[in-house]
């Protein structure tokens, strides 16, 4: 038997090998991510200022680029383990259904309520808004699957949730807000006349739909006006690819059981947390010189932040509420064509990601997205799991790769991040079987004209 032939078809940890500590891969980071600014000021914002909108030591992990290793405190360690570990799975069947000489693993985030990977920052969130005595939080969320992983973390502890969705999907995905609603969270449709800047949004465009821009800064306003809430934020943060990096840290030790060593490394990016997570151990070791590896950040070619936009700072938020961030952006009014599907809408991109992205430490593509829908629909068929529209952007990269490598004889083994689940999402894959699903992409002269309101600093 060779010692391919031994590697099972999913990796599991003990509960004993599971990771007690994050890793903040900003620590070997030559050229560190860029600092959020003050919007006023345009000076570097103090843990003063960030800790009127997030709490104390989430701040403290914010502005944290030292430190490599940081606790996973006892009581998140239990919530994992609930959900965690979960499975690296190697792709038999579609290794086999591609005739590729690759070796295709996954590691499948999907295997709880919420979907997807967010319950692994939602959790660490809750937790340190309890620690500090707060009574709830406030967050935004898009296709739902934050509100839906922070929801369920706020009932585990007993805080109040309040989650302001973008309209649009508020009324296409009613069951993903019962879900919150269920796990006792209140969700409001976004943008709304429950706050000052919902307002405003409103009056400049009456029937507006939402953005992601939008109910980030509704759900600011609302935590900066009441005592003793906070704002979390699912994705994009520095600390939020901290807590991610759990996914990548149970992957490497998985891998490294069997001797496996990835050549390549693939994950989707909407606003980075996933990648930015499962690739961070990887990235250590390329950054101290210790092995090399391939990365791909994949996006959708309607929200093209990596591949067309420029790096650059710029408002986090549409109602200009939040901190500056220097990222790869397409500009803070971008919002995709209405027809795109597959979430990943978010106009930035996380700034640490921003920052090896520019320093050439990885690569970035973007696909179309009956492209997308094209690969979830094959994955599905030999691998049974239904994918979550923004992991197929990976699994359609991922078939790529191995496609290529079939043509080349190439043996490359390949790991890709499975971040989730679509059962909320049969939707976009009814539009796509029906033959209604289009392929928007933006036009150079589009992207321009949002890139003028960037700010000028
Ligand atoms: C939110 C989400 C993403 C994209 O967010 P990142 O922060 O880029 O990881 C990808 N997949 C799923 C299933 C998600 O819910």
């Amino acid at each position: 038997m060779t010692q391919e032939n031994k590697i099972p078809y999913k990796i599991y940890l003990e509960e004993s090998e599971m990771p007690t500590r994050w890793y903040n891969v900003r620590a070997d980071m030559k050229n560190k991510p860029a600092p959020l600014l003050n919007p006023g000021t345009l000076q570097p914002m103090t843990a003063e200022e960030l800790g009127g909108v997030f709490c104390a030591d989430l701040v403290a992990q914010e502005l944290d680029n030292d430190t490599p290793y940081i606790e996973i405190p006892e009581e998140i360690r239990n919530f994992y383990k609930m959900y965690r570990p979960s499975p690296v799975v190697r792709a038999y069947c579609l290794e086999e259904k591609l005739k590729t000489p690759a070796k295709i693993y996954y590691k499948f985030e999907g295997n709880n309520t919420s979907g997807s990977h967010k319950l692994n920052s939602a959790i660490a969130q809750a937790y340190y808004a309890k620690k500090q005595g707060l009574k709830g939080v406030t967050t935004e969320t898009g296709a739902g699957q934050w509100g839906t992983a922070l929801s369920m973390a706020c009932a585990y502890l007993g805080l109040d949730c309040k989650v302001y969705m973008v309209k649009v999907s508020y009324e296409q995905k009613p069951f993903r807000r019962e879900v919150m609603r269920t796990y006792g969270a209140s969700v409001t449709p976004s943008p709304s006349m429950t706050t000052e800047v919902g307002k405003k949004i409103l009056a400049a465009h009456p029937g507006t739909t939402g953005s992601l821009g939008c109910a980030i800064s509704e759900a600011v306003e609302v935590a900066v006006g009441t005592e003793g809430y906070r704002y979390v934020l699912g994705s994009v943060l520095n600390q939020v690819l901290l807590h991610q990096s759990v996914i990548g840290l149970e992957a490497k030790a998985a891998l490294d059981k069997y001797g496996v060593k990835p050549d390549i490394i693939i994950g989707c990016a909407g606003g980075g947390s996933n990648l930015g997570g499962l690739i961070s151990p990887f990235m250590g070791e390329k950054l101290r010189g210790e092995a090399d590896y391939r990365i791909i950040a994949v996006e959708p070619a309607s929200c093209p932040s990596f591949t067309r936009g420029v790096y650059a700072y710029d408002f986090c938020d549409t109602g200009m509420v939040c901190p500056l961030a220097k990222m790869y952006t397409l500009g803070a009014d971008f919002i995709p064509a209405p027809n795109h599907a597959g979430g990943l809408r978010y106009h930035g991109m996380s700034p640490v990601l921003s920052q090896l992205y520019d320093d050439g430490l990885m690569e970035a593509t973007s696909i179309k997205q009956t492209d997308v829908f094209e690969a979830a629909e094959y994955f599905a068929r030999c691998e049974g799991i239904l994918p979550a529209p923004e992991s197929s952007h990976a699994i359609c990269a991922a078939i790529n790769e191995a496609k290529k490598c079939a043509e080349t004889g190439e043996e490359k083994t390949i790991l890709f991040g499975l971040t989730g689940t679509g059962y909320f999402d049969m939707v976009a894959y009814e539009k796509f079987h029906d033959g209604l699903m289009d392929d928007y992409i933006p036009t150079d002269e589009e992207l321009a004209k949002y890139r003028e309101s960037l700010p000028k600093v």
